[in-house]
C-alpha cells in the first residue's frame, strides 16, 4: 500500500542552523569528521556532507538527510587522506536541495577548494550580483557560494592577502572552514556570532588538529579543547604550522546569546560559558523574578529541562515530569485524520494523566516563537486535569527577526511581536505567563551585556540587515 508522507508541522520553537567539523593532520581524518558531525546534528539535520584530501586527490560525499543516513561504512571506506571538513546543514539561505548541501567544492586553475559554513551573510545578495556582472556563474543559491567565488578571484594574490581580501569585504554572520587540498582554513567574523573551537588530538589517539562548531563534538572523538578559533581570526593549517591572521580592525564581540538559550548542546561549551549552567542559571534568575506559588514544576522535555531544574531549586518548588517524552519520533510521520486533535504535539508528548490531575503547575520553556505548539501542550495539560498552567520562558519576548543564520520566522509570525505579554497568556490558554528579563538573561551568562547580540529581543542589530534582500525572501 502507498501511503504519503508529510513533514510533521512548523513546530512553534526556532530551527536550528548548520554545523562545521574538520580534521587536520590524522589519518583517519574523514571517519573524525563524521563521528564530530555526529555530535553536532542537533544543528542542522537537512543534509550532511564531508570532503577530504590526501594531499592530491579530494574526494567529496554528501546528501540530504542525517549523518548516519547519509554515511556508511563503505562511504566512509572511500574517503581516505589526512585531511577533511563536514557540514551538517539546516537552510537559511537557499532551497532545502541536494545542490545546496555543503561541503561546496569548487576547482580554479588546478587548485581545489571547499567550504562548509555556518552562518548568514546579510551583503551576499548585492556582492553575488557584482560577482554575475563580472561574468561568475553561480551553481547553488546559498551565501556560502560567495566566498568561493571572492576567494578565486583574490587567488592570483597568494593565499593570504586573499583570505584577508574576501574576508573583509563580508558582512554577516560566518563561522566556516574552508579547504584546499594540502590546507584547511578556520574562520570566524570579526563580531563571533557563530561558535567555532579548536581542539588538539591527543597523540595516543593519532594526534593532528580538529576545528567544530562546539566542544561536545571534541568531547566524542577524543580531543582536547584548546582554544575558542576568536572573533575575526583567520586560522591557517598547513603542514609547515599553524598561521592565525586578524585583517579586521578591533572591536566588541557580539555572541548570537540565542546559543545559550536554545541551539547549543547543553555539554558544551560556547562563548567560554558552559551552556548546562547557562541554562540553570537562567531558570534560577526566573524564580526570583516570576514567583509564583504552584504544586510542582514541569519542563517539556528536552528544551525547558535545565531552567526548570534551575527554577525548582531556587524556587524550592519541586522538578517533575509531567509529560513523557516518546525519543523514537522522526522527523515525518503520517498524518491522521482531523479528528486527531494536537495529534503533532501529542505524538512527542503526552501529558501523565493521573499524576496531573488538580495540580497547579508551572511550565519551564526556554523560547515561543509562533506559540502554536504552546497552545496545544497547554490544551494537553487541561485536558489532563490541570487546576491552573503558568508558564515560565527562559529568554525575554522574541520580536525581532535574525538575519545572521537563526531561521525565525518573519516578525509577523512571532507571537510576540504581534501581542502583549497578557494576549499571549490568553492566547496559549494560560493562568500566568513569565519570561526572564534582559538582564537576568545576560546575568546567567556571567558576562557583559555589550558582548552579545541580543538583536531578537531588542532589534538593535550590531551589523545592519540588507532589508531589501529580506523583506523577499522572511517576509
Ligand atoms: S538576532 Fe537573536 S538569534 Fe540572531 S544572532 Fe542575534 S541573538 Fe542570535
Amino acid at each position: 500500500m502507498l501511503v504519503e508522507q508529510q513533514p510533521s508541522s512548523p513546530d512553534s520553537s526556532p530551527r536550528h542552523e548548520c554545523g562545521v567539523c574538520g580534521l587536520f593532520q590524522h589519518q583517519d581524518a574523514a571517519k573524525l569528521t563524521y563521528f564530530g558531525l555526529y555530535a553536532l546534528q542537533h544543528r542542522g539535520q537537512e543534509s550532511a556532507g564531508i570532503v577530504c584530501s590526501n594531499g592530491e586527490k579530494v574526494t567529496i560525499h554528501k546528501d540530504m538527510g542525517l549523518v548516519p543516513e547519509v554515511f556508511t561504512e563503505e562511504i566512509l571506506a572511500k574517503l581516505t587522506g589526512h585531511l577533511a571538513i563536514g557540514h551538517v546543514r539546516y537552510s537559511t539561505t537557499g532551497a532545502s536541495t541536494i545542490t545546496n548541501a555543503q561541503p561546496l567544492l569548487v576547482t580554479h586553475k588546478g587548485t581545489t577548494l571547499a567550504v562548509a559554513h555556518n552562518g548568514n551573510l546579510v551583503n551576499s545578495i548585492a556582492l553575488r550580483a557584482g560577482l554575475e556582472e563580472q561574468g561568475s556563474i553561480f551553481q547553488t543559491t546559498m551565501d556560502s557560494e560567495v566566498v568561493l567565488h571572492l576567494l578565486a578571484r583574490a587567488a592570483h594574490k597568494g593565499l593570504e592577502t586573499a583570505l584577508s581580501e574576501t574576508f573583509t569585504a563580508l558582512r554577516g554572520a560566518y563561522s566556516l572552514l574552508l579547504m584546499t587540498q594540502d590546507s584547511m582554513i578556520a574562520v570566524r567574523d570579526p563580531d563571533g556570532f557563530r561558535p567555532l573551537c579548536l581542539g588538539k588530538m591527543k597523540n595516543g589517539n593519532g594526534g593532528g588538529w580538529v576545528v567544530a562548531s562546539e566542544t561536545c563534538a571534541l568531547d566524542l572523538i577524543g580531543a582536547e579543547y584548546v582554544r575558542d578559533i576568536a572573533p575575526g581570526e583567520i586560522l591557517i593549517f598547513r603542514r609547515e604550522g599553524l598561521k592565525s591572521l586578524f585583517p579586521w580592525p578591533e572591536q566588541d564581540s557580539h555572541f548570537c546569546i540565542f546559543e545559550q538559550v536554545y541551539f547549543a548542546r547543553p555539554d558544551s561549551e560556547i562563548f567560554g560559558i558552559n551552556v548546562y549552567q547557562a541554562r540553570k542559571r537562567m531558570g534560577e534568575i526566573l524564580a526570583r523574578e516570576a514567583k509564583i506559588d504552584a504544586d510542582f514544576v514541569m519542563p517539556f522535555p528536552d528544551s525547558g529541562n535545565y531552567a526548570a531544574l534551575g527554577y525548582s531549586q531556587a524556587s524550592g518548588i519541586p522538578l517533575e515530569m509531567g509529560v513523557i517524552r516518546n525519543h523514537y519520533v522522526g522527523r515525518t510521520f503520517i498524518q491522521p485524520t482531523q479528528s486527531m486533535r494536537d495529534f503533532n504535539v501529542k505524538v512527542k508528548l503526552n501529558p501523565v494523566r493521573s499524576f496531573l490531575q488538580d495540580k497547579r503547575l508551572i511550565i519551564v520553556e526556554d523560547s515561543i516563537i509562533r506559540g502554536t505548539t504552546g497552545k496545544s501542550r497547554v490544551r494537553a495539560l487541561r485536558e489532563a486535569g490541570a487546576r491552573e498552567v503558568h508558564m515560565v520562558v527562559s529568554c525575554p519576548p522574541t520580536r525581532h527577526a535574525c538575519y545572521y543564520g537563526i531561521d525565525f520566522p518573519s516578525c509577523n509570525q512571532l507571537i510576540a511581536s504581534e501581542k502583549s505579554i497578557a494576549e499571549i497568556a490568553e492566547y496559549l490558554g494560560l493562568d500566568s505567563l513569565h519570561y526572564l528579563s534582559l538582564e537576568g538573561l545576560v546575568e546567567a551568562t556571567g558576562k557583559e551585556r555589550r558582548q552579545f547580540c541580543l538583536a531578537c529581543f531588542d532589534g538593535n542589530y550590531p551589523v545592519a540587515p540588507d532589508l531589501s534582500f529580506h523583506k523577499n525572501s522572511l517576509g
